[in-house]
């Protein structure tokens, strides 16, 4: 079975075809600028190219997709008919769905309706999904696969704020949690890498990159999440803040001269390590700026790394303990000052890492836990495409 996954964002389109006989992917790309000028396409099939042409929509983009996927001279299939089905992802499921979903018309309402909780992603995933039918053989079943889903789990005392509870009722003013399929991912990663089952296990979830998000899973469920109604709560991020104090919007607006709006957008995107270095949002260029003795990039990284240690210490009161900490996302991943700052100084909680193991990572699962510690560190690569196409696979096989 074979299987597109689509990420469609406001400007931009990224896919992957997935062989689910070795869940490998055997094409991949994305296309961006798309609706402005000098739209591409970078398609990595049979070969690697780069295609520029116009994009005037998303449908123009993914016939562009489609087009690359079927090409003799670098596609990986030979007609469209062997993608057996598509999988999206979506980003807000509201209260509406706690697992993924075969993409009916009254769904694609659904998803519609809870637009006003994403105003700038939910539109996109939209586009991508009317594109996505209008282009595709008919009958091509589609599943939707939502950022928020995992965190469905939360009990009602996470995901509740301390504000008047008609809040709630009316408007859904309530935490969601995003990246949700990524925390899903590498903490079934992790149970199956420790030979445990999930539901014996307390684990803390960081993934870290451009926005991170830190998550407590609690045998198995989302029980706490640091992203909150939208995705600039938590931690700060590349260029977003974080937890804010609310009060700090009104003096903001004042003395900048903002619209509400206009300060929402300015927490999104001129704050988090960006907005704090002056530097950029790129940990990279951040761990060059302090090496180079630069004041406000370390400053940027150390509040990064102390508000993701004091959540990995709220997570672990919140379940009661912890067994597993796992680092993932471009940060988790690869920078190892910041898994080392995060964890240091939870040795009293049985958090120890190897700092010649954090340093020395091969491919795939590492585990960076020092012989003296009781909590098992580890680095998982995510993978949300596959998680993805997994979830369409499942729903698909299970129309047969
Ligand atoms: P996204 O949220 O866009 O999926 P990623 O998870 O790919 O982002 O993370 C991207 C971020 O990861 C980059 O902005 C950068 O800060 C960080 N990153 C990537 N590679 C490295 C590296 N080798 N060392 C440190 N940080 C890295």
């Amino acid at each position: 079975m074979k299987i597109l996954v689509i990420n469609a964002g406001s400007s931009s389109l990224k896919y992957q075809l997935i062989d689910m006989e070795t869940e490998k992917a055997i094409a991949k790309g994305g296309c961006e600028r798309i609706g402005l000028d000098g739209s591409f396409l970078k398609h990595n099939g049979s070969k690697e190219v780069t295609i520029t042409s116009p994009m005037p929509n998303h449908e123009a983009a993914i016939k562009l997709v489609l087009d690359a996927l079927v090409s003799k001279e670098y596609g990986v299939i030979s007609e469209m008919k062997e993608i057996d089905a598509v999988g999206h992802r979506i980003v807000h499921s509201g209260e509406d769905f706690d697992k993924s979903v075969l993409l009916t018309d009254e769904v694609i309402e659904i998803c519609k309706n809870n637009t006003e909780l994403a105003p700038l992603h939910q539109p996109a995933n939209l586009t991508g999904i009317s594109a996505c039918k209008k282009v595709m053989p008919e009958g091509t079943p589609m599943v939707a696969v939502f950022d928020t889903a995992f965190h469905s789990t939360m009990p009602e005392k996470a995901y509740i704020y301390g504000i008047p509870y008609d809040d709630y009722k009316n408007y859904k003013v309530r935490r969601y949690g995003f990246h949700g399929s990524s925390h899903r991912f590498v903490s079934e990663e992790a149970a199956k890498y420790l030979g445990k089952d999930a539901k014996d296990l307390k684990i803390v979830t960081c993934h870290l990159g451009n926005g991170s998000s830190i998550s407590a899973i609690d045998g198995g469920k989302s029980v706490d999440t640091s992203m909150s109604f939208t995705p600039l709560g938590g931690v700060p991020m590349g260029t977003r803040s974080g937890d804010l104090d609310p009060a700090i919007v009104e003096f903001l607006c004042k003395k900048h001269g903002f619209t509400v709006s206009e300060c929402v957008n300015y927490l999104n995107k001129m704050s988090g390590v960006s907005g704090l270095s002056g530097v950029s949002s790129d940990f990279r260029d951040l761990s060059s700026a302090k090496a180079e003795g630069n004041h406000r990039a370390e400053l940027a990284l150390d509040v990064f790394t102390y508000s993701c240690k004091k959540y990995v210490g709220a997570y672990a009161a919140a379940m009661g303990g912890i067994d597993c900490l796992v680092f993932t996302a471009g940060i988790g991943e690869h920078d190892a000052y910041v898994r080392y700052e995060v964890a240091k100084n939870l040795e009293f909680m049985g958090v120890k890492v190897d700092e010649f193991k954090n340093n020395n990572l091969s491919d795939g699962i590492n585990d960076i836990t020092a012989e003296e510690g009781k909590v098992k560190v580890l680095v998982i690569p995510t993978n949300e495409e596959l998680v993805i196409a997994r979830d369409t696979k499942a729903i698909v096989e299970s129309l047969k």
